[in-house]
């Protein structure tokens, strides 16, 4: 009877956090002049159990993003009854790319074409293209990963051109900082970075930048997608 109780006012409070936050991300598209329904919220479910991700779907949310691979893979298989969209925005080691390309629909954080040909070759036809952003290092020397924003171009176009794989756009986290005016400017390299590749005649039309604390200004700045964790689920316990 408590067990009952406890897992459905958790459910409830889920679905009023993300109904919440969906209204959030219209008001804010509304604000910034953005089309409405133009930005997509990733559920970032690291470190939530399975039942969580049941949870969201019940509440309508369709797609989710995951750091670790194998922590991803197992709930990817542990879900494949649902119709869910599966985002890796984790770091990427390269003996790593079979899993991901095998498991997920989109990738967020390809920073190396070492990364990008090895996922080309190990997608599954099957499965169709798997849908790629380049994570761009938009906070120098505060960041290690990401590829420097003056290498973005080179990278772009030889992505681009790989079998297996479809580049959409771009990806940042900028450093941790509540500096609005610092996140602004992250925000706004990320944008200037994809508006010279279009210019360089790649079609691409996704910006994922924006997390739980700074998700309002990224959309004023251009985000297609944000990634939201904390926002959705709560605190996240310790590892
Ligand atoms: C954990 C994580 C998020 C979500 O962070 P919150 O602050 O909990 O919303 C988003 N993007 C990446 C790459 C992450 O690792």
């Amino acid at each position: 009877m408590t067990i009952v109780a406890d897992s459905s006012r958790r459910e409830e409070l889920l679905c009023r956090r993300l109904e919440a936050l969906r209204a959030r991300v219209a008001e804010t598209e509304v604000r910034a002049g953005r089309p409405p329904g133009s930005v997509t919220i990733v559920a970032v479910s690291k470190t939530q159990p399975p039942e969580s991700v049941r949870t969201a779907f019940a509440c309508g949310q369709r797609v989710f993003g995951e750091n670790y691979v194998q922590e991803g893979v197992a709930k990817v298989e542990a879900l494949s009854d649902l119709p869910l969209e599966w985002h890796f925005i984790g770091p990427i080691q390269s003996n790593k790319t079979r899993a991901i390309a095998e498991h997920f629909a989109w990738v967020h954080s390809v920073d190396r074409l070492k990364v990008a040909e090895r996922l080309a070759t190990q997608r599954p036809a099957a499965l169709g293209p798997l849908q790629v952003l380049l994570q761009v290092n938009v906070s120098g020397e505060a960041s290690k990963s990401g590829v420097a924003p003056a290498e973005v171009p080179a990278l772009a176009q030889a992505v681009a051109a790989l079998p297996g794989l479809r580049l959409r756009g771009l990806m940042c986290i900028p450093e941790p900082t509540s500096d609005e005016a610092v996140l602004c400017a992250r925000f706004r390299m990320l944008r200037r970075c994809l508006e010279e590749l279009r210019a360089q005649g790649l079609e691409l039309d996704v910006l994922s930048m924006g997390m739980s604390g700074d998700f309002t200004l990224a959309i004023e700045e251009g985000a297609t997608h944000v990634r939201l964790g904390t926002a959705i689920f709560g605190e996240r316990k310790k590892p």
